[in-house]
């Protein structure tokens, strides 16, 4: 049985140090967290632990470093580092063997106090390999970034400043190029960074069925504090399920509040490290550059953390991230390699268009001729140019290539006329859950102020039922916005207004996507709705549609038909049978049906403006000259 100590440790409330050297004693392996035992040796390290519960007492072998510390302290790296710099005045990397007087100091500041072991980690027997999932011939692949957050919080200059420092001055003479994306290389690892900042790229990819994020920055400016963007990021960040490490940017101004930022980050669910939570939060300055290596070393930790693997001789596969036409090269689109390795010459899919790669540029603007996981890579040679989000596939060659990229054109261009792409509606749910397509039912909840957001939410998710997790993705306050539109679209989400409206373009974009949006103006009905939705009793929503305004300028009394209204159109259509209100002064007076509408003695369906007509109404007849009559069509909305 393979066993974690992380985990082992935490479940029997001891160090993970402590399970360490319990292992050393008793002479049982161990290697990269984990090692190997049968029930009965398990049963005989428990035993060992609970002795050592109560002991303050943490066995180190000499030499130990920072990273060994950690982990056997079972605290962050990056905490240890801080202590070691802050408290101690030690200047040290993860990997330096410390002093034994420092490491004492160090791990005394933490409660505990150090008793020294041999080396036992090199004299045990190695456990062997813990089986990856991974297929064989996976490497550890490079982590990729994406930074989001509020506007002017400094996004661009984050990923300027780590280029110009890593990048640009060691090649001399290279000129950065900005293709979409770019490689850090430090002595510890490589990250790549996706130079398009926010979190409606980000969602834009995902919406296209692309993760290409590994771990997500959150910038959030240390003199502003959470803003609206920012709040959005976390919602966008949490639903894409990335993990996240927040920057505290502009630590050099002098109304820099950490200590605020960290506050409204834990309202946020988003609970730093220095609170007891799992998120790492660094203070950086994008201006002075101080805290960016912290940050950096972080962002390894955290993807050492992921075991991110790929297989370079593996299948291609690969994400575009952008992709333009280029005067003189024709089609030039940004790859993101996640597995294989791409190469001039190689014919490939791309989404549905095609092509036999001509030439290819790193970020560098040098020429390369292959580029494995996680390396951006300009390409040359396509047909047409793809969309970001698009996948990369390798073909035979570029007659195969075609043939594949023409038959997806011509599918896509039948899905496009087919119809609509299926999403989930509040009408349909019913049938959705009964049908098993779906298990949550996932909310975005504007409204037009705080407190109806959170009385809101905290309504709908006490919501309860065995099929489905009502789960609001996110909530804020402020007008339904197209980068809601697109968060919908990548979880499949509906969309609710509470006393606010979508704004600008974003209704159409809601159409496009397809995205259910609705709005309310009192909060029960809206509760009422998605409980009936759930129960597939939804009450089809009336909206009223304008038909036209008539004018009645005399009334006449008929010996055959009794009252009749003489009308004027004065705008649109009036339509026999349509619902109407009829206003005298600003008072109404009737609100009903049309029962008759004639023109001249003839019988009619419609009369549009400008013309006369008589009307007659279902069950009224008190109409005077000079009122106004406006006529309405129920339109089912749902
Ligand atoms: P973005 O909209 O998030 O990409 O923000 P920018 O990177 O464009 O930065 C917005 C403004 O803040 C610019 O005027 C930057 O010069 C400034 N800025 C960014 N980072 C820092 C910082 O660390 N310190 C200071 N003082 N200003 C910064």
């Amino acid at each position: 049985m393979q066993i974690q100590i992380e985990k082992f440790a935490k479940d029997l409330g001891v160090l993970p140090g402590q399970v360490e050297s319990v292992l050393t004693e008793l002479g049982v392996a161990y290697e990269s967290g984990k090692f190997e035992a049968d029930e009965e040796t398990l049963e005989f390290v428990r035993e060992s632990l609970e002795e050592a519960k109560g002991s303050k007492e943490l066995v180190l072998h000499k030499g130990a470093t920072p990273r060994d510390i950690a982990s056997a302290l079972g605290v962050p790296q990056p905490e240890i580092q801080k202590t070691l710099l802050t408290k101690l005045k030690v200047m040290a990397t993860l990997t330096t063997a410390l002093k034994e007087a420092d490491a004492e100091a160090l791990v005394k500041l933490f409660g505990y106090s150090v008793r020294w072991g041999s080396a036992a980690k090199a004299e045990a027997k190695p456990v062997p390999k813990v089986p990856k999932s991974a297929p064989s011939g996976a490497q550890s692949r490079p982590p990729v970034v994406t930074v989001l957050g509020h506007v002017d919080h400094g996004k661009t200059s984050l990923l300027d400043y780590i280029r110009s420092a890593n990048v640009a001055s060691k090649e001399a003479g290279g000129i950065t190029q900005h293709i979409g994306a770019y490689q850090v290389q430090l002595p510890e690892g490589v990250i790549t960074f996706l130079d398009t900042p926010g979190h409606a790229a980000f969602t834009a990819m995902r919406a296209r069925g692309a993760q290409v994020t590994d771990i997500a920055i959150l910038v959030v400016a240390a003199d502003d504090g959470l803003m609206p963007q920012t709040i959005e990021a976390i919602s966008h960040v949490k639903n894409a399920g990335v993990p996240m490490i927040v920057a505290v940017n502009k630590m050099d101004k002098p109304d820099a509040n950490p200590d605020k930022v960290m506050q409204q980050l834990t309202e946020h669910n988003v609970i730093p490290q220095a609170y007891g939570g799992d998120v790492e939060v660094v203070k950086v300055s994008a201006l002075t550059g101080s805290g960016i290596p912290d940050l950096l070393e972080v962002i390894l930790f955290q993807a050492g953390l992921m075991e991110l693997k790929a297989d370079p001789k593996g299948d291609l596969e690969g994400v575009v991230i952008e992709a333009k036409i280029d005067k003189g090269r024709g089609p030039v689109a940004t790859v993101l390699v996640q597995n294989g390795t791409i190469k001039v010459g190689d014919a490939i899919i791309v989404g549905n268009t095609y092509g036999r790669l001509r030439a290819m540029n790193d970020y560098k603007g040098e020429r390369a001729t292959t580029a494995g996981p996680s390396m951006p890579i300009e390409i040359l040679g396509l047909e047409d140019v793809p969309m970001a989000g698009d996948k990369v596939e390798p073909a035979d060659d570029e007659r195969s290539a075609r043939n594949v990229a023409n038959e997806r054109a011509d599918t896509a261009r039948i899905k496009s006329l087919a119809g609509p792409i299926k999403r989930l509606t509040l009408k349909d749910l019913r049938n959705q859950l009964n049908a098993g397509e779906i298990k949550d039912l996932n909310l975005i909840v504007k409204a037009d102020v705080q407190g109806s957001v959170e009385a809101i939410r905290g309504m709908l998710e006490k919501i309860q039922n065995e099929e489905v997790n009502v789960k609001v993705i996110h909530s804020a306050v402020g007008p339904i916005t197209e980068s809601d539109i697109l968060l919908a679209s990548a979880s499949d989400a509906i969309v609710i207004g509470f006393n606010v409206k979508p704004e600008g373009k974003t209704k159409a974009e809601a159409e496009r996507h397809k995205i259910e949006i609705r709005t309310y103006s009192i909060i029960y009905e809206l509760i009422e709705d998605i409980e009936a939705a759930i129960k597939g009793m939804l009450a089809p929503k009336f909206e009223e549609q304008y038909l036209g305004t008539v004018e009645i300028r005399v009334v006449f009394n008929l010996t055959r038909s009794g009252m009749v209204a003489g009308c004027h159109v004065t705008d649109g259509k009036v339509l026999r049978g349509a619902n109407c209100r009829v206003r005298r002064d600003r008072e109404i007076v009737f609100e009903g049906k049309i029962d008759s509408l004639k023109n001249v003695k003839q019988d009619v369906r419609e009369m549009i403006a400008g013309q006369d007509c008589g009307m007659q109404f279902v069950d009224w007849v008190a109409f005077k000259e000079g009122d106004v009559v406006e006529a309405y069509e129920l339109v089912q909305i749902n």
